[in-house]
Parts: structure tokens; C-alpha cells; sequence
């Protein structure tokens, strides 16, 4: 299978490039796991002025992201014969969790459309693309948050990405609705804060029962 690879349309690219490159999403890149390319939404202008927002028909406050750049991006950028997936990033979507992001890694390639201003026109959600996604009942200032979120979720459940997989096997939300059991490290008691007796024991049955007990359904 090829490099699966995350694209970005944005119109600030230089938001995305400082997290996307750093860390474990930078590592993963560099050893050709993963790809994350960004794209500025702006070379898909076809004005002088490179304007990607106009006025909301009907009125209102604010400024509307245009149909035609996204589109033309889109052409572009869209691997024809990849298995692909469009993801809009939008307030008003469906929010998304553990359960999408598993689902996600199936496909080579994902591209995240993101908004600013007041959102984008609603034909992109309507001909363009495949999945509308919220990251919280929130409004942010634009989509590169999200866009990073989803990615960072999906990537790290890409074998290698992680390095270690078995830190995938009993993390919350890896079962719908449970929460991982406390984790504790060196030293043993930092002002008078003990890690619990039953972790120093070495008893792994006891252990392994403990952390169950702890682990919390939400
Ligand atoms: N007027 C829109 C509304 O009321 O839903 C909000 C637009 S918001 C200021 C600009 C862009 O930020 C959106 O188009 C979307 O791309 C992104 N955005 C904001 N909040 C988000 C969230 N909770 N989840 C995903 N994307 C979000």
C-alpha cells in the first residue's frame, strides 16, 4: 500500500506546518508512514486579487467562502485511483470520535477542507465532498484546528506511527465509552502523594485487576 496521505486546504498554511512537521507526526514522515501535505487555497483563485470569500446571499454579517477555489483545489489534488475521502470541517457536522478516526485509516488518501470567516458556501458540503466533521460543540476561528485534531487521531493508529502498538490496546475510547485506568510514574511519593500500594507490588494479577477496576465507563 502506498504512503497514506492527509492534505490540508487552507488559506494558512503556515499554521499547519509548524505541528503537522513536529514530533510523532514529524517522525512518521520522515520514515514515509504517513504524508501530510498543505495546500493554500489561494493559488486556486482565478482574480488578481486572489479572493476566496464574498458577501452571503441574503445578507447578513460577514464573508462566504467561495465554491470555485475549493473545487479547483480539489481537481488538483484528488488522486483518482487512491480510495479518498473528502472531510469538510465544519461547526455544525458530525462530531467526530475514536470510532471515525479507526474507520479513517482505511483510505490512502484524506483531504480536509478548511473554513474561515463565516464558513463556506454550502455547495461544497453538497457536491464536493464526503464527510462533514465538528471536533466539539464550539466555534472556532477556522478549520486548521480541527483539521490537525482529526489527523493527529487517525495518523497515530497508523501501525508504525506510534512505534509501540500496544499503546493503541487499552487507551480510552478504544472500547465505546471506557476511559484508561490511572497511570502513575517515578518518584514513589512526591510531597507526601503516594502511588497506590497495589502498583508497587509486582503481583501483575493484581495489577491487571486493579487498573480494570479503574477503568472508568463514561
Ligand atoms: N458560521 C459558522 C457556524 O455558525 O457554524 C462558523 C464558522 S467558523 C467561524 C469558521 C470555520 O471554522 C468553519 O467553516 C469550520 O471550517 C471551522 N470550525 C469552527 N468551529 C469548528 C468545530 N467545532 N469543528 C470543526 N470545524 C470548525
Amino acid at each position: 500500500m502506498n504512503t497514506p496521505q492527509f492534505d490540508i486546504v487552507t488559506i494558512f498554511p503556515e499554521m499547519v506546518t509548524p505541528y503537522s512537521e513536529a514530533s510523532i507526526l514529524g517522525r512518521a514522515q520522515k520514515k514515509k508512514l504517513i504524508a501530510i501535505k498543505t495546500h493554500d487555497l489561494r493559488d486556486y483563485t482565478s482574480d488578481k486579487h486572489r479572493h476566496v470569500d464574498d458577501t452571503p446571499y441574503g445578507g447578513g454579517a460577514g464573508m462566504v467562502m467561495k465554491v470555485e477555489p475549493f473545487e479547483k483545489a480539489l481537481k488538483k489534488i484528488k488522486r483518482r485511483f487512491k480510495k479518498t475521502r473528502v472531510i469538510l470541517t465544519s461547526a455544525s457536522g458530525k462530531t467526530f470520535t475514536q470510532k471515525d478516526a479507526k474507520r479513517l485509516t482505511k483510505y490512502n488518501q484524506l483531504i480536509f477542507l478548511c473554513g474561515r470567516y463565516e464558513g463556506i458556501d454550502h455547495r461544497v458540503e453538497e457536491h464536493l465532498v464526503d464527510e462533514a466533521f465538528s471536533i466539539g460543540d464550539y466555534v472556532l476561528t477556522g478549520g486548521e484546528l480541527p483539521a490537525l485534531v482529526m489527523i493527529d487521531a487517525i495518523a497515530r493508529m497508523i501501525p508504525g506511527v506510534l512505534g509501540s502498538e500496544e499503546s493503541l490496546e487499552q487507551e480510552s475510547h478504544t472500547e465505546e465509552g471506557l476511559l484508561e485506568y490511572p497511570q502513575y510514574t517515578k518518584p514513589e511519593v512526591y510531597k507526601k502523594w503516594k502511588v497506590p500500594e497495589v502498583l508497587l507490588s509486582g503481583d501483575h494479577q493484581k495489577i491487571a485487576k486493579w487498573r480494570e477496576s479503574k477503568m472508568k465507563k463514561k
